[in-house]
């Protein structure tokens, strides 16, 4: 595929994406991501609102308007029966599994009904297709385990995982399955943390040639998350987000950024001017 037509596709959300029929860089976003639990959400440490909050800082800083943005449709029930079953679907039904499964205790006394309208609905929406050779370029704090899991023996998926060894989830299992594997000490700081992103990422680009890279890139390791625990400047953040760039552009690789975690009110702010930056230096563009 000739390289400018390739897609570089932004994706506000924790979902995946398909490459080959949009437009050549757009973002990726839909008012539903959001989740209003009639203020509820603001009781978690995850800001509910984050893609919102993403995109109007975009519509102030480089003029993104209703016209650059690709909507996605909500998930189907076929859709996603291609990553779970039908028993896991049907236990979403009870209030007291979503709150196990999200990790949110209050989310048993709300009534089932607006479980489903305000959380489940913005999920089904931030989820998409998957494509077919597909690199994995996990950056989030986290180690990543439900999709490790899922991709586990595919030889068609490589997975590359830089996170803090010494918060959640410590899973053994999942870990058999990152080909390339980073571990971090707490509060480790920019300097350490970008070389090993950089060499990395060269040295799995190098052995695996992909048609897609999905790019999780969590802020959760910003100084001061209360979950990451890392010491990774803003400005950090930044270049660790134009590293990813700059490397998939160099191969002509289409790549799909996913915002995952990130704990602090910050973290908006630290995507969008992320965004800005990858925008500036002509790595994506509106249209
Ligand atoms: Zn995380």
């Amino acid at each position: 595929m000739d390289s400018n037509k390739r897609n570089t596709c932004y994706n506000m959300e924790a979902g995946a994406q398909q490459p080959t029929s949009l437009p050549n860089s757009i973002v990726k976003y839909e008012r539903s991501y959001n989740v209003r639990l009639c203020g509820l959400e603001k009781l978690h440490p995850f800001d509910a609102r984050k893609w919102g909050n993403v995109f109007e800082h975009l519509k102030s800083k480089i003029q993104l308007d209703e016209g650059c943005i690709f909507l996605p449709k909500e998930a189907s029930k076929e859709e996603l029966l291609i990553a779970h079953s039908e028993r896991y679907l049907k236990s979403l039904k009870w209030g007291c599994n979503v709150a196990k499964i999200a990790e949110i205790p209050w989310l048993v006394f709300v009534p089932n009904a607006i479980i489903q309208r305000c959380y489940l609905r913005p999920m089904r929406f931030q989820t998409n297709e998957l494509a077919h050779k597909v690199m994995i370029v996990d950056l989030d704090a986290h180690q990543g385990n439900g999709y490790a899991k899922d991709f586990k023996g595919n030889e068609n998926i490589f997975i590359m995982d830089v996170y803090n060894k010494n918060i959640y989830p410590h899973d053994l299992e999942a870990k058999e399955a990152i080909r390339c594997k980073v571990e971090l000490q707490h509060y480790t700081a920019d300097y350490e943390y970008l070389d090993e992103v950089e060499r990395n990422l060269e040295r799995s680009l190098s052995s695996f040639y992909p048609d897609l890279i999905i790019y999780n890139a969590g802020t959760d390791i910003l100084d001061g998350d209360p979950l990451g625990r890392l010491s990774i400047t803003p400005k950090g953040v930044i270049k660790r987000d134009q590293i990813v760039f700059m490397k998939a552009r160099e191969r002509s690789v289409p790549i799909v950024m996913l915002t995952s975690g990130g704990y602090l009110k910050e973290s908006a702010q630290v995507i969008a001017d992320s965004i800005v930056n990858l925008y500036d230096l002509g790595l994506i563009t509106k249209k």
